[in-house]
């Protein structure tokens, strides 16, 4: 399918718009840029001549979205999450393909995923990478890391320090680039409430340790409370959802180099949780609760200089709706396309790569009708997305 792609990216090309917008001056510096081989070349204000235009578009540009926590074969509108993750293989992989299209086209160049049994997320970052499949690029965490009464527990169980350490090691084996694990409680699940703490204090410091040896990242599923707090204090990388914390988590993580990352869709948007779960009253009472607190929460991380990210925890294509909520809750709107963009790629160490439209980064720009920094909603719908140089959507 991408034979001709690949082909076709090594050459250099130009797309022109209104303006590149710079996560780092939070402003639109360039109107030009220029790829060659997959990556971007130059920036600057003219179209250089013998490069073709393979785009003039009158409107803005943002680097390639980066979705800092999603799963692949969720969809949360269809329910039961926990079953899903642990569907029939082809069932899972089908949905899977369908779902990154989606992402794909919305503008999500980057994604990391965060939980799939059977290291399916694996395999789909190798079929993205041959060109199998049109797809953001994959970080995948291999299985995630939960206790056996745990919430995210699907098939694979891992408790104590030793099965802490093997499983860390076969999933590095395996080709994940970071570790999720489980410190407390979730929504979508019968288990537990999503301030209850799940694993032990030795057992963080096994999974911190062991992942950081590999020169690898530990993404933490944590709502708030004492889990969450351990976690924050053992040193992992990044603290998903966070729509519990209070004071505390927020001094902890001020001043730190760690991240938070909101995902807001699956809990406020119509198509999420309340959709698919809506006959499941233990999710329910839990998805109602947390709605409440999870916006005090937002609010006061915004009001910080907290490190924050954002990700659509398997919404697919809605990343718009992140960025529009976390402006609805406080944020500028250059901090929301930050999020969504190089705070994510810092956020997934990925930096180096992707996150803004720097000579030398991955060749992902999205093309936008109107300037988000004036209207975040300006993100829906984008009138064209370009992937490692070439036209994807
Ligand atoms: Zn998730």
């Amino acid at each position: 399918m991408n034979d001709l792609d690949t082909e076709t990216s090594a050459e250099l090309r130009a797309v022109r718009t209104k303006g590149i917008y710079n996560p780092e001056s939070r402003d639109y510096d360039k109107t030009v840029v220029v790829f060659e081989g997959g990556r971007v070349s130059e920036l600057r204000d003219d179209v250089p001549n013998d490069v073709p235009l393979v785009a003039d578009h009158d409107g803005v540009a943002i680097p390639g979205l980066v979705d800092a926590h999603s799963h692949a074969t969720i969809r949360p509108w269809e329910g039961d999450q926990i079953g899903q993750l642990g569907a029939h293989r082809t069932t899972a992989t089908v949905k899977a393909v369908n779902n990154l299209r989606t992402d794909l086209e919305a503008g999500t160049t980057t994604m990391r995923l965060m939980a799939e049994e059977g290291y399916l997320d694996v395999r789909l970052a190798e079929a993205e990478q041959s060109g199998e499949i049109e797809s953001p690029r994959l970080l995948p965490s291999g299985i995630h890391l939960t206790p056996t009464d745990g919430h995210g527990m699907v098939h694979s169980a891992t408790d104590g320090v030793e099965e802490i350490r093997r499983r860390i090691r076969e999933n590095m084996r395996e080709g994940a680039t970071h570790t999720k694990f489980f410190a407390t409680g979730g929504i979508s699940s019968d288990t537990g409430s999503p301030g209850q703490s799940q694993y032990s204090r030795e057992e963080i410091q096994m999974i911190v340790d062991e992942t950081h040896r590999h020169e690898k990242h530990v993404a933490t599923h944590a709502h708030g409370g004492a889990g969450a707090r351990m976690a924050i204090e053992e040193g992992v990388d990044t603290i998903e959802h966070a729509n519990l914390f209070g004071d505390e988590e927020i001094d902890m993580l001020e001043g730190s180099d760690q991240y938070v990352v909101g995902n807001f869709a699956i809990g406020s948007h119509p198509r999420g949780i309340e959709t698919g779960d809506a006959d499941n009253p233990a999710i329910m009472a839990k998805l109602r609760e947390s709605r409440v607190k999870s916006a005090d929460a937002w609010q006061q991380i915004l009001e910080t200089d907290v490190n924050i990210a954002i990700g659509t925890d398997s919404m697919h294509g809605y990343m718009y709706y992140e960025a529009g909520k976390i402006v609805e809750l406080g944020a500028t709107t250059e901090r929301a396309l930050n999020a969504a963009t190089l705070d994510a790629a810092r956020a997934i160490d990925r930096e180096d790569e992707v996150g803004s439209v720097t000579p030398g980064k991955r060749g992902d720009l999205v093309l936008l009708d109107d300037d988000p920094t004036a209207d975040i909603s300006a993100l829906e719908n984008p009138a064209g997305v370009f992937k490692d140089g070439v036209r994807v959507a």
